[in-house]
């Protein structure tokens, strides 16, 4: 059965698998050889920007350095995204063990995740998990096999920047948690200077499936270049809301249709940050190649007023930039300031054309992924629903 169409964590793939199969298995191996059954798997980063994980670990696995680290990043803070919370709160062992498999990889002595604010509930549940597995052998200094590899949990303090993954670097370290250049990349230059792996929650839990049940089952789902099963948060305006596990590929009107949504006139893909979808598009497919997300699915109903899903996404961000770079720091708030123009009837076409050029540019010219893509839901409601935003400009002025 592909895709569970469920909510019921105990229907999802994870549920069937033991993570102790898997992580025996990759103990066995050399770390090269591990890093190739990622790659015929196929897998890519379930954070949203698809980062070929076997790629990731090879880079970090060829620098020379005594310490090394992997990294969970558990900071989902994407509105509309949920999917990460089903794994740290019922199948944690699978993204721990996925992390050890992970260290043997690369060479890692310590493991960190990184658990967003709104989750400490979760804190005490995954020390107890850790607490067992080190009980079993299973993490401390003569774990797996004399590899020696521990996980301790950090937390996050609030800041939707520190999902970015150099951002989340230096809040680990202390600092305020302001994306870095790049390069250097995490994998050579990360935690305290030393090679750093940062993959999501959902990628970790994965690459336990893939060690149990084999990289050409996972290769068998989904697309050519997306590759397995992929969780998704499904919320808004359709009858089922909840965490579903979908393969990759599958198109926007299939998955309206197994959450009873059809009569949406808009998706929001990939959270704030993403796209929205109109429906003449939603024969589009959910995968890296098309439509790419790290799960956040959010369904706009007839009723929806575009406008102001538009400003709901803009105050995010203009709270949410980290203030660092001019474009993103100004450009939020510009964006944000001429949709209330439109509420109130007085941004002119010209002026929202300025205000397109302006996003334009901050997707170019902001320094991280936050300021990259804040613009991205303004601009596509502007392009696709061109007829309920045109109503809104001023002839008057
Ligand atoms: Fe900070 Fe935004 Fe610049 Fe990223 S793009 S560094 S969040 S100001």
């Amino acid at each position: 059965e592909m895709g569970v169409e469920n909510t019921d964590p105990s229907k999802m793939t994870f549920s069937g698998v033991d993570g102790r199969i898997g992580l025996d298995r990759a103990m066995k191996m050399v770390p090269a050889a591990v890093i190739d059954v990622i790659g015929e798997s196929g897998l890519k980063g379930r954070g949203g920007a698809g980062f070929p994980t076997s790629l990731k670990w090879k880079l970090a696995a060829k620098v020379d350095d005594e310490l090394k680290y992997v990294v969970c990043n558990a900071d989902e803070g994407e509105p509309g995204t949920f999917k990460d919370r089903v794994i740290l709160s019922d199948f944690p062992d699978l993204m721990f063990a996925g992390m050890t498999i992970a260290a043997r990889a690369i060479g890692a002595s310590q493991g960190m995740v990184y658990l967003r604010g709104e989750y400490t509930y979760l804190r005490t549940r995954l020390e107890k998990t850790l607490e067992e597995r080190r009980r079993k052998g299973l993490l401390g200094s003569d774990a797996s096999g004399g590899l020696g590899f521990d996980i301790e949990i950090r937390m996050g303090a609030g800041a939707y920047v520190c999902g970015e993954e150099t951002a989340l670097i230096e809040s680990l370290e202390g600092q305020r948690g302001e994306p870095r250049n790049r390069p250097p990349f995490p994998v050579n230059t990360g935690f305290l200077g030393h090679p750093t792996i940062v993959n999501n929650v959902e990628t970790f839990a994965w690459v336990s499936c893939i060690f149990d049940k084999g990289a050409s089952w996972f290769r068998k789902i989904g697309t050519e270049t997306s590759t397995g099963l992929k969780l998704f948060s499904i919320s808004g305006d359709c009858r089922e809301q909840g965490v579903f596990e979908f393969p990759l590929g599958i198109s926007i009107r299939e998955l309206l249709e197994k959450v009873g949504g059809e009569d949406a006139k808009a998706v929001q893909v990939g959270g704030a940050a993403g796209y929205c979808i109109p429906a003449s598009e939603f024969d589009r497919a959910i995968a890296f190649e098309d439509l790419s997300t790290g799960g956040s699915i959010i369904v706009f109903g007839p009723e929806r007023d575009m406008l102001e899903v538009a400003r709901n996404f803009m105050e995010f961000f203009k709270d949410e930039s980290c203030g660092q770079c001019t474009p993103c720091r100004e450009g939020n708030a510009r964006l944000l300031e001429g949709i209330e123009m439109l509420e109130a009837g007085q941004c002119s076409m010209k002026y929202l054309r300025e205000l397109c050029n302006l996003g334009e540019t901050m997707q170019m010219a902001s320094k991280c992924g936050l300021g990259q893509s804040s613009p991205n839901a303004f601009l596509s409601i502007t392009d696709h629903f061109k007829d309920e935003i045109m109503g809104r400009v001023s002839v008057a002025c």
